[in-house]
């Protein structure tokens, strides 16, 4: 009888040891050991199980959710001044060939300005550099485009986890 109350109050001793080393996590409830929870230095939530940890991450799940949430608008902010940048260049192009035309049609006998040495050379140079930056900053919308989908992929996945 005396040996059953040792063992009894051995595995009571066990069991508070063990509630000791078992930490709720604050997120889903789940106990975790001591050695495996994190503390999220963004949101200070703690403790927290190994299930809010995102790979590479020291911030928590919805944490990093945030984070690239932000990521998104202000890739979307910028992708909004590429396409207005771009509107501004084909409005650009648009200028030189009306002028580059007008030259040609002997708008220059009518308008003093026109008259300019080298006019048609720099109307030119412009209507060319218009086209090449509009080549140049298509390819920075689309690289802003493929950013863009990569953080909505993150996001789509990190939905799920948080
Ligand atoms: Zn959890
Ligand atoms: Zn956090």
């Amino acid at each position: 009888m005396r040996e059953m109350t040792d063992l009894t109050i051995r595995l009571k001793g066990d069991m508070l040891q063990q509630s000791d080393d078992l930490l709720k996590c604050s997120v889903c409830g789940v106990y975790v050991h001591k050695e495996e929870f994190f503390t999220c230095p963004r949101c200070r939530r703690t403790p927290l199980c190994r299930k809010h940890r995102i790979g590479g991450m020291k911030e928590c799940a919805s944490c990093v959710f945030d984070m690239r949430k932000k990521d998104l608008n202000a890739l979307y902010g910028q992708e909004m001044s590429i396409k207005q940048f771009l509107s501004f260049l084909q409005f650009v192009f648009l200028g030189a060939s009306v002028f580059f035309v007008g030259l040609k049609f002997g708008l220059a006998e009518h308008v003093e300005i026109l008259r300019l040495p080298l006019i048609d050379k720099v109307v030119l140079a412009i209507g060319t550099l218009s086209v090449a930056c509009y080549i140049l900053f298509r390819v920075i919308l689309y690289n802003q485009r493929g950013k863009i989908d990569d953080v909505m992929q993150q996001i789509r996945k990190l939905e799920v986890r948080q």
